[in-house]
């Protein structure tokens, strides 16, 4: 090999070494992956089942990330804009499956009065999952996140559960066990939407980051971000806990993204 060639070799494996920050999500058209598709300049809007899409990159590249549900049919899908559709394929993707056994059975299966709380919890999430903000500008570090919480993932996006012998719909996020109190970071940075302590998911917090990408932090011991607050990427927004239900202390994570919620690993482009 020629020196300069060679060099050059080494000089973009450094570069790509040196630069493991991802610019967005890697393509991962399965159900609860993304799908990013290249749209031609100038493209303003996109939509997938109804819901806008993020778009992000410049106007002469843009792309769409789309988030792709856990119940979307494998094959061809379709990605609608004001000029056309273009058509892409969502792959299988086989999920594993995993018992678990919760103490309090109340929790698997909630008793009647509960169902108004169960309700309310449930449209407070859903209207900020629902919410499309253009108020901040979506760039490279918006969708590479750094991982909320160091530790051990204790189970994996898209896990299918079985609490207490009744099937349950698949895990839609990733558990990451860490000791009662550790700090958990923003993972990008965005505007607190919710904050609250509901009934299956605990302490909570959603950070709206635009554009139909909003996180959820679950089961905090201690919330420390304020409703409507913009916070940073690393941001403190609070402390691992075991509130709602759960099996021991650890933070469930989830990224919701036109409307799906999706496999947060796709996101986390620093451990
Ligand atoms: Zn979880």
């Amino acid at each position: 090999m020629k020196p300069v060639l060679f060099l050059s070799v080494l000089f973009a494996a450094l570069l790509s070494f040196q630069s493991p920050v991802a610019a967005q999500p890697s393509h991962s058209p399965v159900p609860g992956g993304v799908a990013v598709i290249a749209l031609p300049a100038n493209t303003k809007s996109a939509q997938f089942l109804g819901n806008p899409v993020l778009i992000t990159g410049d106007s002469a590249n843009p792309l769409a990330i789309v988030g792709i549900a856990m119940d979307q049919v494998p094959g061809p899908a379709q990605l609608d804009l004001v000029s056309g559709t273009i058509t892409f394929d969502v792959l299988e993707k086989s999920y594993l499956t995993e018992r678990l056994t919760i103490p309090d059975n109340n929790k698997v299966t909630p008793p009647a009065r509960d169902y108004d709380r169960i309700g309310r919890d449930r449209q407070e999430m859903m209207a900020v999952f629902e919410s499309f903000t253009l108020d901040r500008s979506i760039d490279a570090t918006t969708l590479a996140f750094i991982t909320p919480v160091q530790g051990r993932i204790s189970s994996p996006f898209g896990k299918r559960r079985i609490l207490n012998d009744q099937p349950r719909s698949p895990h839609s996020g990733l558990d990451i066990a860490a000791p009662e109190g550790t700090p958990i970071k923003a993972a990008a940075g965005g505007i607190v939407r919710a904050t609250g302590d509901y009934f299956f998911n605990g302490n909570t917090v959603l950070i709206d980051h635009g554009q139909g990408l909003i996180t959820m932090y679950c089961h905090l011991s201690k919330i420390e971000a304020a409703l409507n607050a913009t916070v940073e990427q690393g941001e403190v927004i609070g402390l691992v806990g075991q509130t709602g239900r759960v099996t021991g202390p650890h933070l469930h994570f989830s990224v919701n993204l036109n409307q799906a919620r999706v496999d947060p690993a796709l996101f986390i482009a620093q451990p």
